[in-house]
């Protein structure tokens, strides 16, 4: 038997969407509109992401893959230029350095939460090879936890980098410095651009769909002209007056101009309309996501030191998209899959967040191994548990005891 969403009946996957009727109803007005792409619900998200992250701009997009590659393109990045990435990461985020011609160069992570930190991201600069030009770092607030990125930040620009946050896991997340009180991830405090991505399993969902957030209206402009063909249709951008402008000099009403290709990258509508609904979800989805690693390391202490939580910044409250535990699978004397298999028998879904980038193939092919011991510690303890705002306590009961039961079997 399975449920609506294709899972055995009572299977805990360790993320997925919640939909409810209000999110339906969106979608099937957006539906019946007269716009089906670009129309006022992309206006709508954006001007709802800006006020649900402070920032001045937001460019809605199709993916958080596509939201990367834009801030790449805006940022001018091409061959020559380097890219700080942490190696805990999911694939894009390496990737949009490469879409662009640009090479990228790992950083280590802390073992303990899989973040970045300032050190890490100056040993990094320090492995760019000679001739090579470090651009920007590309931070990742794994799990949706932000790390030192005060550090990171004020490092970034005495090195002269821009900071781009791949924020795919962390919004809603806010957190307090010392300087400026609370922050908001995407509001730009500690970072030039910030891209989001709502796939089904992060927070909030528009199937597929992606969005950049920044304060600089240039690079917003660069954003929308990578997201739409490089096309623009605003009289003072046009270069070319002879083609551009009607004998009375008013500007031809089909004219448009391209100065460099961009891409096909916009949302629709009706992605849109979806975000928009569940971002006013936003606040409850992430209480809920607290509330539920609250039960999780209340039930997982006396599994202490076995298995623990990864260790968290303690100045913020984080939007969570993943509750990762660190196991210490050296000890136990069995190996993780025998574990996520025993656990997939009782109907607990886990994942590994993340195989290191710089491990794929095509990384090492072009650029070797670095040693970079933290993420390799982190990459063999890590192991994350169903987390997602449709679980209730009694899950989490039961993720823990099966957990509890699959250790010591034995
Ligand atoms: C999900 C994710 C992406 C990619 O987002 P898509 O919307 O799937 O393209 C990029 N980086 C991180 C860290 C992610 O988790």
């Amino acid at each position: 038997m399975t449920d609506k969403a294709g899972s055995p009946v009572g299977f805990l996957p360790y993320g997925r969407q919640t939909i409810e009727d209000d999110d339906i109803a969106a979608v099937v007005a957006a539906l019946r509109s007269d716009y089906l792409t670009t129309g006022p619900a992309v206006d709508g998200f954006e001007a709802a992401l800006c006020a649900e992250t402070g920032a001045l701009h937001a460019v809605a997009c199709a993916n958080g893959t596509a939201a990367l590659h834009m801030a790449a393109l805006a940022l001018d990045l091409g061959p020559g230029d380097w890219i700080v990435v942490p190696t805990v990461t999911f694939l894009a985020t390496a990737n949009a350095a490469r879409y662009v011609g640009a090479e990228v160069v790992f950083a280590d992570v802390d073992p303990d939460s899989g973040l970045m930190r300032a050190a890490d991201l100056e040993a990094a600069l320090g492995r760019i090879p000679a001739g090579g030009t470090a651009k920007a770092v590309f931070n990742v607030h794994l799990g949706g936890h932000v790390g030192d990125v005060e550090g990171i930040h004020a490092l970034a620009r005495r090195h002269g980098l821009t900071v781009v946050d791949d924020a795919s896991h962390a919004l809603g997340t806010r957190y307090r410095d010392p300087a400026n009180g609370w922050n908001r991830v995407g509001e730009g405090a500690h970072a030039d651009m910030t891209t989001f991505s709502f796939h089904p399993v992060k927070t909030v969902t528009m199937g597929e769909g992606g969005a950049v957030t920044t304060n600089d209206a240039g690079l917003a402009k660069r954003l929308r002209l990578a997201r739409s063909h490089g096309m623009t249709r605003d009289p003072l951008d046009f270069q070319q007056a002879d083609l551009a402008l009607a004998a009375d000099g008013s500007p031809n009403p089909w004219y448009y101009e391209m100065a460099a290709p961009g891409f096909n990258y916009r949302a629709t509508d009706i992605q849109c309309a979806l975000g928009s609904s569940q971002l006013v979800k936003l606040r409850r989805f992430v209480d809920r996501r607290q509330a539920l690693t609250d039960a999780y390391d209340r039930k997982l202490a006396n599994l202490l030191p076995m298995v623990r939580p990864v260790s968290r910044r303690e100045t913020q409250e984080a939007g969570l998209h993943l509750y990762p535990v660190l196991i210490d699978f050296a000890a136990l004397g069995f190996d993780r899959a025998a574990l996520m298999h025993r656990l997939r028998a009782r109907g607990i879904g886990t994942q590994v967040h993340y195989i290191p980038v710089h491990l794929q193939p095509y990384y090492r092919q072009r650029y070797g191994a670095p040693d970079l011991p933290g993420a390799l510690g982190y990459y063999q303890r890590c192991l994350s548990l169903p987390l997602y705002a449709g679980m209730e306590e009694a899950d989490v009961e039961r993720v823990t005891t099966a957990l509890a039961e699959s250790l010591s079997a034995g």
